[in-house]
């Protein structure tokens, strides 16, 4: 049966390769982004797959967004909640916005997403949730403590919605990437880097494209005995 998908920051990094693995697996996806369009149209010329424009902090706009893509694409079968931002500083560095801004997008987004999409999916008894939280959710990280706190609660998140979703066919898991090379870590600066890359014991830095295959695994139908579960993908940083 053909599924489909919202990838939310699905136009570009680990989204894009998400977006991509979803469409090689059949599915029809719809590719959210938050305001690049140049980046969002040159997505969707490269790979046919539509973007769709909103705020995945913004509660209404996600409800407004998901009733779009049913309405165009057919109800939502499979939610990758991707979209995330960092606004790093230490503590006294950081400002309340900041907090805010990476609380609202990471955390927040998972919460008003699968507000949306969740009921669809229980009712039709069939559903995939996965949620990107990060190695620095399960770790922490000097600098970061609006996204660490955002990245655990995504997990706790995880788990109690796995819960709600078992008895309907809905799973709900979450990967924990690593250090993967996209934009996001290409705003690190180099000393700093080279210095996450030592610690790293594949000695590389990931690709989007080995995040966005443990993503279409647990999306896929044969997956349906995984929920609640967090796959940590990271060249072996971080083991536990
Ligand atoms: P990028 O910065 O490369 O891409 C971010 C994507 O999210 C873009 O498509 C962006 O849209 C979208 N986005 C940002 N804010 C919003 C918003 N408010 N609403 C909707 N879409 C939004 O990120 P990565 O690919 O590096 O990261 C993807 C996910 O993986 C994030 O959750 C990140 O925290 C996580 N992660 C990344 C790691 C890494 O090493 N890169 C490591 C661990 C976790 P637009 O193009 O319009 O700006």
């Amino acid at each position: 049966m053909a599924r489909v998908a919202i990838v939310t920051g699905g136009t570009r990094g680990i989204g894009e390769a998400i977006s991509l693995a979803l469409k090689d697996l059949g599915v029809t996806v719809a590719a959210n982004y938050a305001g690049n369009v140049e980046k969002a149209q040159a997505f969707t010329e490269r790979t046919g797959i539509q973007a769709y424009q909103w705020d995945v902090g913004d509660f209404d706009a996600c409800a407004q967004g998901v009733a779009r893509v049913a309405a165009e694409l057919g109800p939502i079968d499979i939610v990758v909640n991707n979209a995330g931002v960092t606004r790093d500083g230490t503590i006294l560095k950081m400002d309340r916005e900041m907090w805010e801004d990476v609380i609202r997008i990471n955390l927040g987004g998972c919460f008003n997403m699968a507000h949306a999409a969740f009921p669809g999916m229980r009712d039709r008894k069939w559903g995939r949730i996965v949620n990107i939280g990060s190695i620095n959710g399960q770790a922490g990280q000097y600098g970061q403590v609006n996204y660490a706190a955002a990245k655990s609660g995504i997990h706790g998140f995880t788990k109690a919605l796995a819960q709600e979703g078992a008895r309907f066919g809905v799973t709900v898991n979450a990967i924990a990437p690593g250090y993967i090379d996209t934009d996001m870590v290409a705003a690190v600066p180099a000393d700093v880097l080279d210095k996450i890359v030592a610690r790293i014991p594949v000695g590389r830095l990931g690709q989007a494209s080995e995040i966005a295959r443990g993503v279409a695994f647990l999306c896929s139908e044969e997956a349906g005995f995984v929920t609640g579960s967090t796959l940590s993908i990271n060249g072996g940083q971080h083991m536990y």
